[in-house]
């Protein structure tokens, strides 16, 4: 190794030791791991040439592409901040996240550039662009990837060199992941070299902790073929599956946008060992009516995380597929995973997202940060370790809010319970007051999903002159059921107390309305009320 501090170029190095087993799978297109780093050191080589230097800010606005981990990797290896910008984002969206980051250099694919083309002038910073993937001819003053490293699968034509030595330190900033906007304007989180090393580890090395924990003894390691459909531009995708993917040499199969169709085909045609990403996906997989055509038995993880599920989901991926279900904690500001929650623990304990991974800790504290809550009882999370991002990128007043002695103060009202499992009630911005009474929205939606005609729910607050707030439900329900507004009402007044239970029911004919990540939008289900 030229580099042995944990930092991602020297993941970049171990990874290349996984030679020629196959690291990424994308339709026809498919990348050993010795030929993704020929290319990385193509790209890094050409991004020096051009005059990117460390803490350049780079940007990755793409859909999963077998490019992406090239130039993830290629710029953050040469010590450039990488900037991954969320491919669902309008023009205006993508103005913001390149002006916010001041970028230099943007890489991305046909339809981020149709996007943005016409607003380079909004753009002082932007000096080079350079496209993957464009059907169209280019305009000035973009240039096209292939002329630079080609298409996937010609990677093993390129030379076989070294990437550039480039004196780097784990502390040193590699990216700047947005936040999701669930609450308000997305926050650019300044992460390390080092979160993102910890975070190759901490899945793996939970999964092992909690099969200690049950007596059992470790399984032999073997490589594993994970169907990744969530979005890298997230930091969960990129740190807890294309992070533990590398450190560990797995595959991963790419998908586009999610089609439960072809994901029992990709499924059955890899011999996929796991998936998820976000509860949705479980959700889609076991609901749908022709899954028994598919030899699905490959499966035997799925994993989610991100936003609260139904605690019901753990037992069922157990019963139909023989899986072990995974749920984590984690936040953009904690790079991803900060508890991890699997197998035995996780179906014996189905409201929880887990104990908090070998490198974090966490406490739950009063609302005005003062003093530390008795276990059992609810306040906000914070969290520490060696995951938790620097700041906000040019935000110092949030990062002042947020960031207090190396903890985070993560917005998540929780419970830590005797055992050390932590249990997410709700975001504190989502909790209800009715009257002075807190409404947890989560301990009602999970009793609503807990309906068999329910699949998919959310409580939020409509205004009252007297009481401040009111509990209303938005409900969507599942295919060839029915239920009414005062059944449901009747369902939950039966399991909690008299003030929880929603005043309104509206029924949607879709599932709700969720963002890039899997989260429902909150804010845009208030105007139906
Ligand atoms: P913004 O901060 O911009 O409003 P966001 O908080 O949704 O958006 P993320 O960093 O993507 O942005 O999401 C972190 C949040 O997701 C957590 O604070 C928590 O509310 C929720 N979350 C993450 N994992 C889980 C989980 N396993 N169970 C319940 N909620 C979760
Ligand atoms: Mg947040």
């Amino acid at each position: 190794w030229k580099n042995a501090h944990p930092t991602l170029a020297a993941m970049a190095e171990h990874a290349r030791g996984h030679g020629d087993s196959e690291f990424l799978i994308f339709e026809d297109e498919r990348v050993t791991y010795a030929n993704w780093y020929r290319a990385v050191a193509a790209l890094a080589v050409e991004l020096q040439n051009i005059g990117v230097s460390k803490g350049d800010r780079v940007s990755l606005a793409m859909r999963n592409l077998p490019e992406w981990p090239v130039i993830f990797f290629a710029a953050a290896s040469i010590g450039a901040i990488v900037v991954p910008l969320n491919a669902w984002w309008t023009d205006q969206e993508l103005v913001f996240g390149l002006a916010n980051s001041e970028t230099s250099v943007l890489l991305c694919d046909a339809e981020r550039w149709d996007r943005i083309s016409s607003h380079l002038s909004d753009l002082p910073d932007l000096k080079h662009v350079i496209v993957a993937r464009n059907q169209s001819a280019l305009a000035d003053p973009a240039r096209a990837l292939e002329e630079i490293i080609g298409r996937p699968n010609d990677y093993g034509d390129l030379p076989d060199q070294d990437l550039p030595t480039v004196d780097m330190a784990p502390d040193d900033p590699a990216t700047i992941f947005y936040t999701s906007g669930t609450t308000g304007q997305p926050k650019g989180a300044l992460g390390t070299h080092r979160n993102l090393t910890t975070n190759a580890i901490s899945v793996g090395y939970s999964g092992a902790a909690a099969a200690l924990r049950r007596g059992n003894e470790l399984p032999e390691p073997t490589v594993r073929v994970g169907l990744t459909v969530v979005p890298m531009f997230h930091c969960t995708a990129c740190s807890a599956i294309m992070m533990p993917t590398v450190h560990g040499g797995h595959k991963m199969v790419f998908l586009h946008k999610w089609d439960t169709v072809r994901a029992m085909e990709i499924i059955e045609r890899e011999k996929v060992n796991a998936t998820g990403g976000v509860p949705f996906i479980a959700w889609q997989l076991i609901e749908h009516p022709d899954r028994d055509k598919y030899d699905l038995s490959s499966i035997d993880a799925i994993s989610y995380g991100g936003a609260p599920s139904a605690p019901e989901l753990a037992r069922k991926i157990y019963e139909v597929f023989g899986a072990l279900p995974g749920n984590g904690w984690g936040m953009t500001e904690t790079m991803a995973t900060v508890t991890s929650h699997s197998a035995e623990d996780y179906l014996n304990r189905p409201t929880s997202c887990g104990p908090p991974v070998a490198a974090a800790d966490l406490k739950v504290m009063s609302e005005d940060g003062a003093h530390e809550m008795p276990i059992g009882e609810v306040g906000e999370l914070w969290a520490r370790g060696p995951m938790i991002v620097k700041g906000y990128w040019n935000r110092p007043d949030a990062t002042a809010e947020t960031f207090v002695d190396g903890w985070v103060r993560t917005g998540d009202l929780a419970r830590l319970d005797d055992e050390g499992f932590c249990h997410i009630v709700d975001r504190a911005k989502d909790m209800i007051i009715r009257g002075g009474e807190n409404i947890y929205s989560s301990e009602v939606e999970n009793v609503l999903y807990d309906h068999p005609a329910v699949m998919d729910a959310a409580l939020i607050g409509i205004e009252h002159k007297t009481l401040g707030e009111e509990p209303a439900a938005v409900v969507n329900l599942v295919q060839g059921q029915t239920a009414t507004e005062a059944e449901l009402q009747e369902w939950v007044r039966a399991r909690l107390a008299n003030f929880k239970v929603p005043v309104k029911v509206l029924f949607s004919e879709d599932s709700l309305p969720r963002n890039a990540n899997g989260k429902i939008l909150k804010r845009d289900l208030k105007s139906l009320f």
